[in-house]
């Protein structure tokens, strides 16, 4: 009847798996206290390309001392539901700045970016609606799909016609329906059109919801994120969700609407209400890294210069960087597993952190190692990464399955 204890069964699922590749070198989990910055101390340096440090904020001083003096001062945690007892000023005055800095109403906070798309799609739709999102987005999202009990339907990936043939058919007979996209998206660096995307929302009657994880501080000369790229304006977008995890150095998640919608959502959101408030520590790193970002627009502008030669680069060395334009994020593609995890440990080898993205993070025949570029890379850098990716044939190396 039964099949065993937990621990079998894990065992099982792991060989199954292919758990056997990493006997010839592990690229996961390497532990990064030991990054280029912080090398004469701890023996071994590595360059990263495997950190959503965009505009290079995590080592700033000036963060260091907010998040401590907070500690300081108000303690490590928030302590309760922020309805309930976890508020504190520096909450709203955090969520005034990240909605200033966007140019949008209103914004509130989360404990995480994945909880935020969770918990907002689910909230939001309901039997009789439907939900439209880009096949490519986030788990988070499609977490939130699941829990929502709308009708969803994936469009291919930044196909706007694809999903202007799904709205023509189905919208009619729903109540609501909410598209979903990134503004940036997170495996294969590429963004989709705004201007048309809105264009589609109004004339169907939809709503639009953004994830701006990758895209906030990126996109735009001042980094505001997508509609910043394409001189939009952000309030068009009915929610944008961001988090506080990549560019703002932190740690946790925030939507952007219209006041009266973030006021409705204080009261009734469950991944809000009944979750923590921010901890002070993390609301005051993600606030001090948002003032340097506001203030120094010169950098999404170098992330923008290392990303593109990033790009270029790669692409002059004969590289696979799939539909990346060049911005924070550019995947080189592998034609299959093995040769992915070889170059990747070859990386490792050279004292470059830039890991296997596999299935499931990624479809199967698609492997890729991405590239996460921080306006702190160097051109030495990149050149070193690129010249390793060049000098191999990973391709001639036998065929495996998958691994995890
Ligand atoms: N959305 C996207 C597009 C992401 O890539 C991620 C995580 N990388 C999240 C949401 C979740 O954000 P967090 O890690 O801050 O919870």
């Amino acid at each position: 009847m039964g099949s065993g204890s937990l621990l079998e069964f894990a065992s099982k699922r792991a060989r199954l798996a292919g758990k056997s590749i990493l006997d010839s070198g592990n690229p996961w989990f390497v532990p990064l206290d030991r990054l280029r910055s912080d090398a004469q101390s701890r023996g071994r340096s590595l360059v990263s390309f495997a950190n959503y440090d965009y505009l290079g904020l995590s080592d700033r001083p000036e963060i260091k001392k907010a998040s401590a003096e907070a500690l300081e001062r108000h303690g490590a945690g928030a302590l309760g539901s922020r309805l309930v007892g976890g508020e504190r000023s520096m909450h709203s005055e955090f969520e005034h700045a990240v909605a200033d800095f966007i140019g949008v109403e209103a914004s509130l906070t989360l404990v995480s970016g994945y909880l935020t798309n969770l918990t907002i799609i689910s909230h939001l739709l309901g039997v009789k609606d439907l939900l439209l999102i880009d096949e490519l987005c986030h788990n988070s999202i499609l977490a939130g799909a699941k829990n929502a009990k709308a009708e969803l339907v994936a469009f291919r990936h930044n196909d706007l016609e694809h999903l202007e043939s799904i709205l023509k058919e189905k919208r009619g007979s729903f109540r609501n329906c909410l598209i979903v996209v990134e503004g940036l998206y997170s495996m294969d660096g590429d963004i989709p059109d705004l201007p048309k995307l809105l264009e589609l929302k109004y004339q169907h009657n939809a709503w639009l919801l953004v994830d701006e994880a990758h895209s906030f501080g990126v996109l735009g000369k001042q980094g505001r994120g997508i509609s910043d790229h394409f001189g939009e304006d952000p309030n068009d977008i009915d929610l944008i969700v961001g988090t506080l995890s990549k560019a703002l150095v932190s740690c946790g998640g925030f939507l952007c609407a219209r006041q009266e919608i973030i006021d409705w959502l204080r009261f009734t959101l469950s991944g809000f209400v009944y979750s923590v408030g921010l901890s002070p520590v993390i609301t005051a790193t993600a606030h001090a890294a948002l003032d340097i970002i506001a203030a120094e627009p010169e950098l999404p502008e170098q992330l923008r210069v290392v990303s593109e030669m990033f790009l270029a680069k790669a692409r002059a060395a004969g590289l696979n960087t799939g539909p990346a334009i060049g911005r924070a994020v550019v995947p080189v593609m592998f034609g299959d597993l093995r040769s992915t995890m070889l170059a990747s440990q070859e990386l490792l080898k050279k004292d470059i952190y830039a890991p296997p993205i596999v299935h499931i993070g990624v479809p199967k025949d698609l492997p890729r190692i991405r590239f996460f570029l921080s306006s702190r890379h160097r051109e030495a850098d990149i050149d070193n990464a690129i010249a390793v990716l060049k000098e191999q044939d990973f391709q001639a190396a036998p065929a495996i399955e998958s691994v995890f």
